[in-house]
């Protein structure tokens, strides 16, 4: 089947009900009936073990990515901890330097805490910072928020050469244009929070495997018994967002590049970042590992904080705010949002273009530019 299908048939068990929903029912239960003989009939036992909502959505997420399960988190951030929270202290981790900020701050102010090693390193030049106790690799692609763009196939060649574990966050691409299990790598993580929810009103993460074995059942133990699982009702909501998934993700993809094209010609712009565009320099590699690019972008307006701050109040449509993967345009200056330590330059506006009609969107940055017109 195809991932448009998938997105809203995968994981529905029909036949386990005494009535006929289309729809798998929210079951908000926390805990489950045993047997006359003391057994858990239907296999669960209590929600942070398991739950009937969340077995849907985590075997939906192993579907879409072609994995053999999933595991879904209260958070992008709980799924990423799950992960570094399964190594054993003394292990070595190589993460890119410009990964998602929060996961930086989480590897500096609390994972080396229990002694795990980390190397912040440019992804293309990988080789040399592989040690003898690598455990594990993580990348992100097309990373946030300079849309550089790491080649997967490379990365997991040689990693599985020296038998390291590799993680992709593939919250920007989505199954829909990234396929990094397909490509080599042992696990994906998602902020279900962005586009796989899509409508900016549930928050949620996962980790999907490509195959089932000891390092996902680690993952899964700090799941179960950590305690940071997705509730019931975030399943439910996440469900109902990612039937919409690949559609949604084609409209993105237009609108995006479409307005980066646009923005590129604009006399009061500096640089576009967009894997989309010839010159940007991750173009190739992006063309031979993803079938879209996905709906993000950012680009340098000329002039600094100001010229930035003065361009996102003028906006009309696009909302001032962070996060991303939603129906709506939002658009934000990063280096005020990430505050000390961000690298972001202070005239970078990042963008995640939303499914309005583009004309639209176009008008209002055009008016947003010269507000006098
Ligand atoms: C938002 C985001 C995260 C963190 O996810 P949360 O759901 O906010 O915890 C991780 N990686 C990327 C690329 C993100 O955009």
């Amino acid at each position: 089947m195809r991932i448009d299908t998938l997105a809203i048939h995968a994981g529905k068990d029909r036949n386990s009900s005494r009535v006929s929903p289309v729809i798998a029912p929210l079951q908000l239960s926390t805990t489950f009936r045993r047997d006359a003989a003391g057994d858990f009939p239907d296999g669960y036992m209590y929600t942070r073990h398991g739950n009937p909502t969340r077995t849907e959505l985590e075997s939906c997420l192993a579907s879409l990515e072609g994995g053999e399960a999933a595991a879904c988190f209260s958070s992008g951030s709980a799924a990423a901890m799950a992960v570094f929270q399964a190594l054993q202290p003394g292990d070595h981790v190589i993460v890119p330097e410009d990964m998602y900020m929060g996961i930086q701050n989480m590897i500096r102010q609390v994972m080396t805490r229990w002694k795990l090693e980390f190397s912040f390193v440019d992804l293309g030049s990988l080789d040399e910072h592989i040690r003898p106790h690598t455990r594990l690799i993580w990348v992100e692609t097309p990373s946030n928020p300079l849309m550089k763009i790491a080649d997967i196939r490379r990365i997991t060649d040689l990693a599985r050469r020296k038998g390291i574990v590799t993680v992709c966050d593939n919250t920007f691409a989505t199954p829909v244009f990234q396929r990094p299990l397909e490509l080599g790598v042992d696990l994906v993580m998602h902020s279900t929070t962005k586009y796989i929810g899509g409508h900016s009103d549930t928050l949620g993460g996962a980790i999907v495997c490509r195959k089932k074995n000891e390092f996902f059942d680690r993952i899964r133990q700090v799941q179960t018994l950590g305690g940071g699982v997705l509730s019931p009702f975030d399943c439910y909501l996440t469900l109902r967002g990612v039937k919409t998934l690949a559609c949604r993700m084609r409209v993105h993809d237009a609108n995006a590049l479409r307005l980066a094209q646009w923005l590129k010609d604009h006399s009061q712009v500096e640089q576009v970042f967009h894997p989309g565009l010839p010159g940007h320099p991750g173009h190739d590699i992006a063309r031979s590992q993803m079938s879209g690019y996905g709906g993000m972008l950012a680009f340098l307006i000329k002039g600094g904080r100001t010229e930035a701050m003065n361009l996102i109040n003028n906006c009309r449509l696009f909302v001032h705010a962070t996060s991303l993967g939603g129906v709506e345009s939002l658009i934000e200056h990063r280096a005020s949002q990430e505050g000390p330590g961000s690298h972001s330059p202070e005239n970078l506006l990042r963008v995640s273009v939303g499914i309005e009609a583009i004309e639209d969107l176009i008008g209002d940055l055009e008016q947003a530019f010269d507000p006098s017109r």
